[in-house]
């Protein structure tokens, strides 16, 4: 086994930082393609630079940070926390005892590991749904968390999220959607209403996906909730400090959908041409994807026979990506846990910069380089972990 834990997924994640790291100094940052959709930007000016502080800072930053927050996403109350995964840990935390259950509804699996995690930490149930004749609520549930748009850009249907929501509160059990991405995509691209405005009591967003902001966890809902969140948040250090509070307010001022509504329109012209080759692309609602499994098949189609895993060709595809088109794609970067779907984002700022023909011969070339290699598993290492 060439990848099979967490450990090798960190491995592989530290060798991806590296080649980065080298690209950048051996050339610039211009060189580079960060297709993640996740941009990590931090557009702060230079009259917050001062009051990057623990207490002067909140001061003022939580203002407009309640204004703006509010503005995206709904709701009466916002809290900022340091990552998406952090507010699902704390509002677990706060509203789930020991042997109470979770249960989760999403579009399609698997769900996002912070959810499972976080509920196992609390040593409480979890049950996971994407289908809604089967979707039950238990004399234990005191959590029902929706996820509004998976990892993969899979987009819950509103009238999904509508029954979820009734079935939940006619049971007085509170809803938590996780809307990392969702929050955008569901009502730029579907034009979809805020989860708030469906009936959700908590709804978390990341201020890095679909926008240019830093990592981070905007969350709003019912502000007795929210307090309650909050007071765990704080004691277990997972809220935001000043500095990402200003910068995900930057963001959210700065904050414009027109580049989603233009990457839909350009993934839609590049996924006519790549479908003629790659059979297996997806469309997502900003660009297009090869599932791990998606990959197996076409390696199939070209009478590839191999030991890899789909885990690991999928990986290796996307180092190759990296190594040798510069392009930085989830499965090369991501956390343990994280997607292994190849996914490009054209709503990512560095998509803007790119020809369509390098996508296409980007895509086209590394999987013909993975079939060369894939029988070297001397080479597979490499292309992995150097
Ligand atoms: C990205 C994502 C998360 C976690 O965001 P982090 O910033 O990595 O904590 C949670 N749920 C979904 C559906 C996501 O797409």
């Amino acid at each position: 086994m060439l990848l099979n834990s967490s450990l090798h997924e960190l491995k592989r994640r530290d060798a991806a930082l590296n080649i980065i790291n080298s690209k950048i100094k051996a050339r610039d940052r211009s060189h580079l393609y960060d297709l993640t959709g996740l941009s990590g930007g931090f557009p702060i000016k230079k009259e917050d630079i001062d009051l990057l502080e623990t207490y002067a800072g909140s001061a003022i930053f939580e203002e407009e940070l309640q204004i703006q927050g509010k503005k995206h996403l709904g709701g009466k109350k916002i809290l900022a926390l340091n990552r998406t995964s952090s507010g699902i840990l704390a509002s677990i935390m706060a509203l789930v005892k020991p042997d109470e259950e979770v249960v989760h509804y999403l579009p399609q699996l698997p769900s996002h590991p912070s959810i499972p995690r976080s509920t196992e930490l609390i040593k409480a149930k979890y049950r996971e749904f994407n289908n809604l004749n089967e979707f039950e609520i238990g004399s234990k549930t005191s959590l029902v968390i929706i996820t509004g748009s998976t990892m993969d850009h899979e987009v819950l249907s509103e009238e999904e999220f509508l029954r979820i929501i009734k079935i939940s509160r006619s049971d007085h059990i509170p809803v938590l959607v996780d809307d990392a991405s969702g929050a955008r995509l569901r009502t730029v691209i579907y034009h979809q209403p805020r989860a708030m405005d469906m009936g959700a009591n908590l709804v978390i967003t990341s201020t890095d996906k679909l926008m240019d902001g830093p990592r981070g966890g905007l969350m709003s809902g019912d502000a007795d909730l929210i307090d309650l969140i909050k007071s765990k948040a704080h004691q277990f250090g997972l809220e935001a400090q000043s500095p990402l509070i200003a910068g995900m307010v930057r963001a959210l001022e700065d904050f414009n959908s027109e580049r989603i509504l233009k990457a839909q329109k350009r993934k839609k012209e590049i996924y006519q041409i790549l479908i003629n080759d790659l059979k297996e692309i997806k469309q997502t609602p900003t660009g297009f994807m090869l599932s791990p499994e998606g990959l197996m098949n076409e390696l199939k189609y070209l009478n590839v026979k191999h030991p890899l895993s789909p885990m690991e060709a999928a990986n290796i595809l996307a180092m190759i990506l990296l190594r040798e088109y510069n392009i930085i794609t989830i499965p090369a970067v991501g956390m343990p846990g994280a997607s292994p779907t190849i996914r490009i984002d054209l709503a990512s700022k560095d998509a803007q910069r790119l020809d369509q023909n390098y996508i296409i011969e980007a895509f086209k070339g590394s999987l013909l380089r993975l079939k060369t290699i894939i029988d070297d598993e001397m080479v597979c290492r490499k292309l992995l972990y150097d």
